[in-house]
């Protein structure tokens, strides 16, 4: 996905950034009670691909401003 792909949800012009966070950033099918190691919660997905210079965990992500929504390709995600 580059800058000039379009959102697949409303059709509008998607921005590329990123998701930052002082974690790793994780999809999690349920919420849960206390902050755990992602990679042992079943089924998640660890979204970040690595940190930055000063220990930010981050993954690119598609800014769509038209319908206020925010896409992340996750298929560099082990499976
Ligand atoms: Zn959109």
């Amino acid at each position: 996905m580059d800058i000039k792909e379009k959102c697949f949800k409303c059709g509008g012009e998607v921005e590329k950034g990123y998701i930052q966070s002082s974690r790793e950033i994780t999809w999690v099918p349920k919420l849960s009670k206390m902050i755990t190691d992602p990679h042992f919660i079943n089924d998640s997905i660890i979204l970040s691909t690595g940190l930055n210079n000063f220990g930010i965990w981050h993954v690119d992500a598609y800014l769509c401003k038209r319908c206020e929504s925010v896409f992340v390709d996750y298929s560099h995600a082990e499976k």
